[in-house]
């Protein structure tokens, strides 16, 4: 059994939209075969956290309400399906803001630590689409994917989950 899997959100879970945020449920859209992979996912690991960096807050171009409304609908429909997520990260700073939480940091991750004391990184991996999400996660040492439209979440467990 794994430990940790750690998860973008954009690009991983849902279609990362084109220079834009996803603002309301209608434009949150799972990428194919995420949901049918949650049933393995929570099979081989014992949690699953995303990390996920949200400007569109600090641009203020949407409310925490609507990202809470987002992440309440994925959550519904991850249970649904047999999953489960066990706490979602998310940092709303600008990329300007000084000392800002967002990844490539590590902020996230050492709250998610603080949290969940009993977190292996050793036994964790980091699932994410772009360079910060790798560098974020190599920097605490986890092993981390890079996640992309042919490589993706679905591909990238099965992989994991076969050299196991
Ligand atoms: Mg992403």
């Amino acid at each position: 059994m794994f430990d940790t899997l750690f998860l973008d959100r954009d690009g991983v879970i849902n279609e990362k939209l084109e220079n834009r945020y996803v603002t309301c449920i209608k434009e949150f859209v799972f990428v194919d075969g995420v949901l049918e992979s949650f049933t393995n996912i929570n099979k081989y690991f014992k949690r699953v956290i995303i990390i996920t960096n949200q400007q569109g807050i600090g641009k203020k171009i949407m409310t925490v309400k609507q990202l809470d409304d987002v992440h309440n609908y994925m959550i519904s429909e991850i249970e649904n399906s047999g999953g489960k997520i066990n706490k979602i990260y998310f940092c709303s700073d600008l990329a300007s803001k000084e000392n800002n939480c967002r990844k490539p940091g590590t902020k996230m991750f050492e709250k998610a630590l603080e949290d969940f004391p009993k977190i292996d990184l050793k036994k964790s991996f980091m699932f994410g689409d772009s360079d910060s999400d790798i560098v974020a996660g190599e920097k605490m040492g986890i092993k981390s994917v890079k996640i992309d439209h042919k490589f993706n979440l679905k591909s990238a467990l099965k992989k994991i989950i076969n050299i196991h």
